[in-house]
């Protein structure tokens, strides 16, 4: 298995965390966590970039012992070491979109997913609403700049300017790190725009087939097991550099 281009070390590695760090049951592949370890005591910093909130993310990253920056909600929020937050868009106002939705289609839970708690750049509805319904009110309203975009755990209502790659792209900026550097990791259509920003791709093992055809390279281990042999292949390109 060939995981690297010839002569080539990632300088930063960037992971989503649902179906890529875990199994289809949202459990963390433990090997994964010591293989992104490694990687750390190598000085590869890791970059977590998820659809999940700030606080969940952060927890990872503080439990793991991890160094990079965070790229959240897909994008939306971006977080520094040294506490600084970038919000890249407005979550007040998707869910304020979707109050009104509710007062307008009867049945829908503006209230939506649990996580909207902590949500500051979007907001979520439940994934079994009438998307086709939700679409069709936004667009003749005052947030049909908004998008609607449907994941397997819930509907996003969101600013279109908000893709994985976009927070990724501004966080490599002031890193001072080429995208060309960069080697990402993911599983899902969340994923293919932080693909088509960096150097080198990794679909893990079970990843949706959309993302395995853009993919660098598709792992023969499913989900988390990746990491560990990925991870080795990584440390043993860095030594060979020198
Ligand atoms: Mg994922």
């Amino acid at each position: 298995m060939e995981w690297l281009p010839k002569g080539w070390t990632p300088k930063l590695v960037a992971v989503d965390i649902d179906g890529t760090l875990t199994d289809a049951n949202k459990r963390l592949h433990v090997g994964a966590i010591e293989a992104l370890r490694d990687l750390e005591a190598a000085g590869i910093p890791v970059v977590i970039c998820t659809g999940n909130t700030r606080p969940i993310a952060y927890g990872l990253w503080r439990f793991i012992g991890l160094s990079g920056p965070l790229v959240c909600e897909n994008g939306g929020v971006l977080w520094y070491p040294n506490g600084d937050v970038v919000l890249r868009a407005e979550g007040k106002e998707a869910e304020a979109a979707c109050r009104w939705l509710a007062l307008r289609l009867p049945g829908i839970d503006a209230d939506g997913i649990a996580t909207n708690t902590w949500r500051e750049s979007e907001w979520c509805l439940k994934t079994g609403e009438d998307m086709e319904a939700i679409q069709a009110e936004l667009s003749n309203s005052a947030w049909s700049h908004l998008t609607v975009l449907r994941t397997g755990f819930a509907i996003h209502v969101m600013d279109p300017c908000l893709s994985k790659g976009q927070g990724l792209a501004q966080v490599l900026k002031r890193l001072d790190i080429a995208p060309e550097d960069v080697l990402a990791v993911g599983d899902a259509p969340n994923d293919l725009s932080m693909f088509d920003l960096v150097g080198w791709s990794v679909a893990v093992g079970g990843a949706f087939p959309e993302l395995e055809a853009v993919a660098s390279v598709c792992s023969p281990e499913p989900h988390g097991a990746t990491f560990p042999p990925l991870s080795e292949a990584i440390l043993a390109a860095k030594k060979a550099e020198g």
